[in-house]
């Protein structure tokens, strides 16, 4: 059993898409064992992305991520890093395959409905960003 960080982005929220989002992860046999709708401010939003402070899009990508309400959500399955990346879709919606998340609900490259982690470490400490142990259930009960 493998566990993941999901966040609904601020767009995808505001279209009312959380429902339609989830039941993906569910149909997928991801199983949601946290959840929470919540805000990022610049800062944390910075903190949350510090990874990618170089990158040219940082400072348009922390604004939008603090736009709005996000609805965060750990994930656990078998493998479930890689199955939830699979069913997010390629980071640019345009290039995203057919029956992706991101292909059907994604605006643009950065307002792309959905994160997904991608990494065993860096799901673990994104999921500690957002969630204190007693906050997840184990699968079992
Ligand atoms: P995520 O980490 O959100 O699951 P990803 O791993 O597919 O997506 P990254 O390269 O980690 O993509 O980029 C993180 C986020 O930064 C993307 O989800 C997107 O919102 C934004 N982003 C990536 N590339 C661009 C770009 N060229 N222009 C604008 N925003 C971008
Ligand atoms: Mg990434």
């Amino acid at each position: 059993m493998e566990r993941t960080l999901s966040i609904i982005k601020p767009e995808a929220v505001a279209r009312g898409l959380i429902g339609d989002i989830v039941s993906r992860f569910e149909h997928a046999g991801l199983k949601v064992v946290a959840a929470r709708l919540t805000r990022l401010d610049k800062q944390r939003a910075e903190a949350f992305y510090e990874v990618h402070r170089e990158r040219p899009f940082f400072n348009s990508l922390t604004d939008y991520m603090s736009t709005g309400p996000i609805f965060v959500s750990v994930l656990e399955g078998d493998g479930a890093i890689a199955r939830n990346r699979e069913i997010m879709g390629a980071t640019d919606p345009a290039k995203a395959e057919a029956g992706t998340i991101r292909k059907d609900w994604g605006t643009n490259v950065e307002a792309n409905a959905v994160h997904g982690s991608d990494a065993s470490e860096t799901a673990a400490a994104e999921i500690a960003f957002f969630f204190n142990a007693d906050e997840i259930q184990s699968s079992g009960s």
